[in-house]
């Protein structure tokens, strides 16, 4: 029988009624045996999620301030969840050992899962499902890189024995058994590796908006929703910040050719959006397939006199980074220039020894810095070997007045990046929708 691993996300666990809804679409299909919770998130927008106050309350220990207060807060939302969905179960115990151990010092990424812990006993016990915790079964190396093989392994063989389970989102263990989580927004990372685990035939992932939207609906008001999309361009759109789906969920659901579906746990009737692996044969329709962008990124332009025929600059350029543990997002480059986009948070603190360090090796003639920069991905197999793409964009932003910085097309010609103010970003993105989707 086919299997359908489903993860659902803070706002559909936000509390007793959320869940019951959860309990709903469980029970509506039987193929739905395997389920990825994440913590309780945000039941209005004012509201606080439960991951903000685990990381809140190891902060208040590791500045020697008492975080009672705020630990009562989280303690509170789950034993309100378990109350209102009348459960018999008592989750004092869970909830004081969480305590304990968040003030014996423990790790900040032992106090952020035990949302998605919490959460995943009180789930299974509402569906009188399995637990399995994701500990036992999701693996990192000793330097904290997620062990993809050992994971399949353990995980594949686990979850065999168990027709129905529950498995918390977001962390695993490191060789020593100690807590590791993903990046934030990791349940989605969790769903995925479950699914490629069981050999599932679709990963759900049950979220607030009915799909995949053209655009960040925080930006762009009422955007379609995307029907279909491959794992390329959600790969793209993903990781340019288009927030739905944590950008490295896609690779463990691609290598095993599972389809992803995103789906609306308030609508739970609404179609979604399939992501799948090839959508052939390729249509060369001009159309794009979606828009995303990020914020807070800084430009190095380096100019240099016959910098093209300086043979090495542009290793010895990278190695600056490298040396300095910095990742760059791009570098557009000139006969005699060449830029570096580098995001915020890699800069942070080590900006000033980069560029001293640029200035004494590579003796550039003159180096300028640019910051509060924001990027945009215009996505879209569609756009592959179309003319007129580009000039319909350049258009669409000159017409807003808005000064594109810096222009970079991929070379599978899918994705067209630009570089804008910060304070032109969300206009640039309303523009490039309007002038392809409306
Ligand atoms: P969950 O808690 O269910 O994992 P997230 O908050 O991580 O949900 O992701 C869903 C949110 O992503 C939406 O509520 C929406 O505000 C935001 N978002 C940003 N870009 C897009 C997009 N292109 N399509 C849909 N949602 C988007
Ligand atoms: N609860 C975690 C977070 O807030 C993981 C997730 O929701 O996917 O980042
Ligand atoms: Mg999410």
């Amino acid at each position: 029988m086919s299997i359908t691993v489903a993860k659902f996300g803070g706002t559909s666990l936000a509390d007793a009624n959320q869940i019951r809804k959860v309990q709903n679409i469980l029970k509506a299909d039987a193929k739905r045996r395997y389920v990825v919770p994440s913590a309780p998130g945000k039941r209005t927008p004012s509201d606080q999620k439960i991951t903000d106050l685990l990381y809140l309350c190891h902060t208040h220990v590791q500045q020697s301030v008492p975080f009672d207060d705020v630990f009562q807060i989280i303690a509170q939302r789950y034993l309100e969840i378990v109350r209102d969905l009348g459960l018999q179960m008592d989750i004092r115990p869970h909830l004081e050992e969480v305590k304990r151990n968040i003030a014996a010092g423990a790790s900040a990424d032992y106090a952020a899962s035990r949302g998605e812990y919490l959460n995943g006993l009180i789930l299974a016990e509402l569906l009188g499902w399995d637990f399995v915790d994701a500990a036992e079964v999701i693996f990192f190396d000793e330097h904290g890189i997620f062990d993809s093989e050992k994971t399949q392994a353990v995980m594949s063989e686990r979850l065999s024995k168990h027709s129905h389970a529950v498995i918390p989102g977001f962390y695993g263990a490191l060789p020593g058994g100690e807590i590791k989580t993903f990046s934030r927004g990791g349940s989605d990372i969790t769903g995925a590796i479950v699914a490629r685990g069981v050999g599932a035939d679709l990963y759900e992932n049950w979220t607030d908006v009915s799909g995949f939207l053209m655009a960040d609906p925080r930006i762009v008001p009422n955007p379609k929703t995307i029907q279909q999309l491959t794992y390329r361009e959600l790969r793209e759109l993903s990781y340019m910040g288009a927030s739905v789906l944590h950008e490295e969920s896609i690779f463990p659901v691609r290598e095993a050719g599972i389809p992803v579906r995103i789906k609306n746990t308030n609508a739970p009737e609404d179609p979604g959006t399939l992501i799948v692996r090839d959508l052939e044969p390729a249509p060369k329709t001009g159309a794009i397939t979606g828009i995303a962008g990020r914020k807070d990124f800084t430009v190095i332009a380096i100019e240099k006199a016959l910098m093209n025929i300086e043979l090495g600059f542009g290793r010895k350029l990278l190695s600056i980074l490298e040396v300095n543990n910095i990742s760059f997002e791009h570098i557009p480059s000139g006969i005699d220039t060449m830029s570096l986009v580098i995001a915020d948070a890699q800069l942070k603190g080590k900006l000033d020894r980069v560029l001293d360090e640029i200035r004494r090796e590579l003796k550039p003639d003159s180096i300028e810095v640019h910051p509060n920069m924001a990027l945009i991905a215009t996505v879209g197999r569609g756009m592959a070997y179309t003319p007129g793409i580009a000039s319909k964009l350049f258009t669409a932003l000159a017409k807003e007045n808005i000064n594109v910085r810096m222009i970079n097309q991929g070379s599978s010609e899918i994705n067209i990046i630009v570089g804008v103010e910060t304070e032109d970003f969300e206009r640039s993105v309303r523009a490039i929708y309007a002038a392809f989707v409306d």
